[in-house]
């Protein structure tokens, strides 16, 4: 018989993560009605601290306006704490005795949010499953990235979780995954006609994945400095690409790779004067990217040739993450070189849009081609409609059994087996990342990478905003 009962367990809930996005995404979940109703919240983690503390801390992340006072009430009471040492045994034994002690928790399902820094992913996942299985209903663990620092450390650190669990119980999350126009590009490629046939080597030119960030580090860089945007960034791009392309024969090999690193704009105001070796948190002349475009190639039949960009970047001039897809110019040009190729424009994040970038007759009587776009965005197609958190989202599949959105073992080490090389050789020979200027769009070598390998960009589309009647 499967338990009603939930309990989700946050591992580190003293930390930055469990107060600015877990617990306020528990809230949110639970405010909306839309966890199962018997669920109950344990946090644990080495400081002593009460519900209360965790309560204060979290509130002013959570948005709570005056009609939520007494859910929210509702919502603490279902709330514990316990402090312990996450290589000590009989803390877990604590916890367990706290869990089960909790109504009908012994048989509850758990969910544990290892919210933890990963040099004690081992201790923690080890007593887990030593001390802290549900002994009825499920158990499932939620991993945070960075999934190791290289594709040993990183099998490292697979190989112990699959000791101790199986692959349905891991969930790898990115927040990333959880994004309404991600989990979109599933529904695009495989729902329309229209795609299918040209979703391919011959008419598809070129793909770029962007992600891209106007902000550099800020007094806080020790942990990125540490792992690098490639680490942070770069691999999840892998698991895009593997939801864009049918993983099938999949052979991706990085081929060429452009790294920069920030430097102040003298011009600029207030952290843009700074670049990123001007942060007190970063070891002096560190080599760490904070910009890299990389380019690869999967060698399959149906993609043979089409180069795949990975372009992401801190410090830059936009906020943006989307995906790209560039066509192939039209063959047999009746135009005189007026046309300028399509584009399919995913943007997932700001402002949910899908365009397609297309000719039209310029309108009047003329007679001449035009840049013109089909275009939805979200905001004014679906008007009024919120679209849920990621982690709302993710922590919702955790309570689901749903994996789709969450990175598997066999795609993470597909990522890391293609970073890896590349990341030594990076460490290795201490290359100097080439300097580009805070609120730029990057070095302008990352520009002449991507013309290279056949990516156009003429810079005649202009966007008009939809006029209103
Ligand atoms: P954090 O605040 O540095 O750490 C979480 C908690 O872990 C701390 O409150 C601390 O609790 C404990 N801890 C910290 N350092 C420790 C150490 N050396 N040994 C043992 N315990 C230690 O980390 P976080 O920002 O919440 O992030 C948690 C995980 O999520 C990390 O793996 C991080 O990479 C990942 N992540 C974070 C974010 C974010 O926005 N913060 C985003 C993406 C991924 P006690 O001292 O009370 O035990
Ligand atoms: P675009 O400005 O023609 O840019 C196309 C691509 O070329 C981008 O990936 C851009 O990189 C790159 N690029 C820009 N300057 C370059 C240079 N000097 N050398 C090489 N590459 C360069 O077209 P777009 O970005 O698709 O659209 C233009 C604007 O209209 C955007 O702000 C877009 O959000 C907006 N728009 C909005 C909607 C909507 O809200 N529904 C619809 C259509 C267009 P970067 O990514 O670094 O810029």
């Amino acid at each position: 018989r499967h338990s009603n009962t939930h309990i989700f367990i946050i591992l580190g809930a003293s930390g930055d993560l469990a107060k600015k996005k877990i617990y306020p995404t528990l809230w949110w979940l639970f405010r909306d009605g839309l966890l199962p109703d018997d669920t109950y919240f344990v946090g644990f983690a080495r400081s002593k601290l009460t519900v209360e503390d965790i309560k204060t801390a979290c509130l002013p992340h959570m948005k709570v306006t005056d009609e939520d006072s007494e859910c929210l009430s509702a919502f603490f009471s279902k709330n514990s704490y316990l402090s312990g040492m996450y290589d000590d045994d009989s803390s877990f034994t604590q916890l367990d005795a706290h869990l089960s002690s909790l109504p009908r928790g012994a048989d509850a399902n758990r969910l544990f949010y290892l919210a933890l820094p990963p040099t004690v992913y081992q201790h923690v996942s080890t007593n887990i499953n030593t001390h802290c299985m549900s002994r009825r209903g499920w158990s499932r663990v939620i991993v945070e990235k960075p999934f190791g620092r290289d594709l040993q450390s990183s099998e490292e650190l697979s190989a112990h979780l699959s000791s101790m669990f199986t692959e349905d119980q891991i969930y790898r999350i990115d927040h990333y995954l959880g994004k309404e126009m991600v989990q979109n590009l599933m529904v695009l490629r495989f729902g329309n006609r229209i795609f299918g046939p040209i979703w391919n080597r011959n008419s598809v030119a070129c793909v770029v994945l962007t992600f891209k960030e106007p902000f550099g580090t800020q007094g806080r860089g020790g942990y990125f400095d540490d792992f690098g945007i490639i680490r942070l960034e770069t691999l999840i791009h892998i698991k895009l690409l593997l939801t864009l392309i049918p993983p099938c024969f999949l052979i991706p090999v990085i081929i060429d790779v452009v790294l920069g690193q920030y430097v102040g704009d003298a011009k600029g105001e207030g952290h843009s004067k700074l670049g990123y070796l001007d942060d007190p948190t970063i070891p002096e002349g560190s080599c760490t990217p904070t910009f890299a475009t990389v380019v690869l190639y999967v060698q399959n039949e149906r993609w043979d040739g089409v180069p795949f960009i990975l372009r992401c970047g801190k410090a830059l001039n936009e906020q943006k993450a989307e995906v790209r897809l560039q066509f192939t110019d039209v063959p047999g040009d009746i135009f005189g070189e007026r046309c300028q190729r399509n584009e399919l424009v995913v943007r997932v994040q700001p402002d949910e849009a899908i365009y397609l970038k297309m000719m039209t007759k310029r309108p009047g009587v003329y007679f001449s081609p035009e840049e013109t776009e089909l275009d939805l965005t979200y905001r004014s197609r679906y008007k009024n409609m919120k679209l849920p958190d990621a982690y709302e989202r993710l922590i919702l599949d955790v309570f689901c059994g749903n994996q789709m959105h969450f990175v598997r073992s066999d795609e993470l080490r597909e990522a890391w087996r293609i970073f890896t090389p590349l990341l030594h050789r990076m460490e290795g020979e201490k290359t100097r990342p080439i300097p580009y200027t805070y609120g730029s769009r990057g070095p302008n070598e990352a520009d002449d990478l991507v013309k290279r390998v056949g990516f156009r960009y003429k810079g005649t589309y202009k966007w008009v905003k939809p006029h209103r009647t």
